[in-house]
């Protein structure tokens, strides 16, 4: 069996260290707040050379706690990208504000420049580039669009800790960077966490503020607001993880090499596109084929556990029925039911991923053998 993730396996890796730093917090009963979340913001700011990381419970509140901070006019349009996980624009109409779906590229799937600056009107305030399956998506033009309409940039970096544009992090080119601590992401806590980094001293006050019952203090509360907080626990088992996230993400770009490599030429499969400016993180290999419900079934006979990110494109949801961006012909909208992730992860050895790569291989072999008109 190729899982498609083992924090179990993980976990067994780093375990002395995990214990020791959990039993700390436990022992020191510093459960909320304290030493433990401070050390874990400020190293993650120095791994992104910023000024500030605040520590929230997770990366949707991340989002939101961004948006509100800006405060931007009610019924602000905001342009999120098509193809992403609800959380990016669950965030902007949790805040008051108008989603706008703009399209992804046709070879990397993250976020359309040109079809987002189709879409910006007198009311747009925001866009949030999400740097999808731990590629960054192209931030030079996107700046560029944003400034010249004065629209705020914020970083959707839950798939992408340590990517890289041009050799800058992502989450630093923005006004702010949101990251999520869920389990599964590349740096994961063994719950619900999140963060937002920014160089912005004023922002990450507020966004501290309104994490933290709009308080400056203990009993002094300039607003109200939310408890949204990274607790000890969590802190602590990030602080240990951050250290080893650039083995993992080593290891993540060597088993996507392999693939690249032992999945090159089959007709039809379109492997992951890696754009110039990137240091891809791969979250997800995501691979397309107009025979992936066929693929996956086959793969999964194989043994061989796979993901869809996403099944349905986020315009064809019911939740956004209102919306009417579900018949647009967007390449999102149709790209939902070709994309494929394979495993992928530290996890893996090399022998799991040419057993993905021969399983692959097998189906492709056998579909164009029985293929009309195949020689
Ligand atoms: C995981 C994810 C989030 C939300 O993070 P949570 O910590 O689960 O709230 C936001 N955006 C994207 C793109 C994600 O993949």
């Amino acid at each position: 069996m190729v899982k498609f993730s083992d924090l179990p396996k993980q976990y067994l890796s780093i375990k002395d260290e995990i214990d020791a730093a959990t039993a700390a917090v436990i022992r020191d009963a510093s459960f909320i707040g304290g030493r433990v979340v401070g050390e874990f913001e400020e190293s993650f700011a120095a791994y992104h050379r910023v000024g500030h990381c605040v520590g929230v419970a997770n990366g949707t509140d991340a989002l939101e706690i961004v948006l509100e901070s800006l405060d931007l006019p009610k019924g602000s349009e905001v342009i999120v990208p098509a193809n992403s996980f609800i959380a990016t624009s669950e965030a902007v109409t949790r805040s008051g504000h108008k989603v706008v779906f703009a399209d992804c590229t046709e070879d990397t799937y993250t976020l359309s420049i040109e079809d987002a600056s189709r879409r910006i009107t007198p009311r747009t305030r925001a866009i949030i580039p999400v740097h999808l399956y731990g590629q960054p998506c192209d931030m030079d033009l996107l700046l560029a669009l944003a400034d010249s309409h004065g629209l705020k940039v914020i970083e959707d970096c839950a798939q992408a800790h340590g990517a890289e544009y041009k050799g800058r992090r992502v989450g630093t080119m923005g006004i702010a960077g949101t990251f999520s601590f869920y389990p599964g992401k590349n740096l994961g806590a063994y719950g619900d966490a999140g963060g937002i980094v920014t160089n912005d001293d004023a922002l990450a006050k507020k966004c501290r503020m309104i994490a933290n019952h709009g308080r400056i203090d203990k009993y002094d509360h300039v607003m109200e607001a939310r408890n949204s907080r990274l607790d000890g626990l969590q802190a602590a088992v990030l602080s240990v993880k951050l250290r080893h996230l650039e083995d993992w993400l080593a290891r993540r770009s060597s088993v996507a090499a392999r693939y690249m490599q032992g999945l090159q030429g089959l007709k039809g499969l379109r492997l992951p596109v890696t754009a110039p400016w990137a240091r891809h993180t791969w979250h997800l290999f995501v691979i397309r084929t107009d025979e992936r419900d066929l693929l996956r079934a086959a793969l999964d006979a194989a043994g061989v556990q796979t993901g869809v990110h996403y099944p349905t494109a986020l315009p064809k949801l019911k939740a956004y029925d209102y919306l009417g961006q579900a018949e647009e012909p967007l390449f999102a909208n149709k790209a939902d039911r070709e994309l494929l992730s394979l495993p992928i992860g530290e996890h893996l050895d090399d022998r799991e991923v040419d057993e993905v790569c021969r399983a692959v291989r097998e189906f492709h072999g056998a579909r164009t053998a029985s293929a009309p008109g195949a020689r």
